[in-house]
């Protein structure tokens, strides 16, 4: 088996694919409120280009895929083209990214296609807030959505709530409790520095996990614990008698680029080696330009440009919660 290892001895071995930057919500810490430019179609990677990609990347050392967006389920074909990654023989893992409007319609398909897990995020158990906080969104639908994902056995199901202070802080304890009765794993994760509405008072917004997990354990007896996919930045425990299990995703506060394994393709045909560094290589681009269908040659151009991004992947951010507006960044085109 190959291994992609960067200039840090980092092996890299997960690719993050967003597959459009559109999206049917447009949640307060992601997205702008205002009209939304999105990127013209002929400019998003077609589904063959990702597949060649991916299987380009997979045979270099890339051994798990997550699907993301803006959000995956709106694109047309995407129950195809999870059916053409899994004839990749070297993924071990495809999992995907939802906010699960759609999942109810989609879980037993997806999985039927031969995609192994998703992560569904949710950011309030609590309808009005839950409209809020997405700009629209239905709870009910998200709810439901859980419910297809755990039926259709897309295990283990990743449930993403992003904090934010003075909006979802009070609902912690909700969550948690989620996580007794059923098999969910409920993963908060800081507030990264994007979306327009929370932009000027981010400061006061952004809460540490940190603190979250200081107030629980007043309550609760958190075991920590290792679950099998979960070998990226959460950590995991676990309450007595509990089902799920709660992690921790400190993005900011403690970085974990030391272990980072990750490079993102963008929906635009980019790779982007850090979420926080505009470092990108446009392969979509030396792709495209390449105007040929000889296999051999598309396969190095695909190989070197894989090869570059590797080569810019930085030693890690310096970020932290103190940002200033030029730090600002949009999640919804590069893929969450
Ligand atoms: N539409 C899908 C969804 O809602 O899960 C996938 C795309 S979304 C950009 C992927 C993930 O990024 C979500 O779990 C979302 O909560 C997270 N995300 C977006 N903006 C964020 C921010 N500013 N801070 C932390 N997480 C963020």
């Amino acid at each position: 088996m190959n291994k992609l290892i960067d200039n840090f001895g980092r092996e890299i071995s997960y690719l993050r694919v967003s597959i459009t930057d559109r999206c049917n919500y447009r949640c307060i810490y992601c997205q702008s409120e205002k009209k939304f430019e999105f990127i013209p179609h002929q400019e998003i990677l077609r589904f063959e280009e990702i597949v060649e990609i991916v299987q380009e990347a997979a045979n270099l050392g890339i051994a798990k895929v997550r699907i993301t967006g803006g959000e995956p389920l709106v694109r047309k074909g995407v129950v195809d083209f999870i059916r053409k990654l899994r004839e990749i023989k070297k993924l071990e893992d495809i999992s995907l990214t939802t906010n699960g409007f759609f999942l109810s319609e989609y879980a037993g398909k997806l999985k039927a296609a031969g995609l192994n897990r998703v992560n569904i995020s949710l950011d309030s158990l609590q309808e009005e807030k839950y409209k809020r906080i997405t700009r629209g969104g239905s709870l009910e639908k998200a709810l439901k959505g859980i419910d297809s994902a755990l039926k259709a056995g897309l295990l283990p199901i990743k449930i993403n709530t992003v904090l934010i202070r003075g909006i979802n802080d009070d609902e912690v304890e909700d969550f948690v409790r989620l996580t007794l009765g059923r098999p969910l794993n409920i993963r908060f994760i800081e507030f990264m520095p994007s979306g327009e509405e929370l932009k000027n008072n981010y400061k006061d917004k952004f809460i540490s996990v940190q603190e979250i997990k200081e107030e629980l354990i007043k309550k609760y007896l958190l075991n920590p614990i290792k679950i099998s996919t979960a070998n990226g930045p959460a950590k995991y425990f676990h309450i007595k008698g509990g089902e799920g299990t709660i992690g921790f995703i400190t993005a900011l506060s403690q970085h974990f680029c030391k272990t980072c394994n990750r490079i993102r393709l963008t929906s635009e045909g980019k790779l982007r080696p850090c979420l926080f560094s505009n470092k990108e290589v446009d392969i979509k681009q030396a792709i495209r330009n390449a105007k040929t269908d000889d296999k051999i040659i598309r396969s190095e151009i695909i190989r070197n440009n894989i090869g570059e991004a590797i080569s810019i992947k930085p030693e890690g951010h310096k970020l932290n919660n103190k940002f200033s507006n030029r730090d600002f960044f949009k999640m919804s085109k590069i893929g969450g």
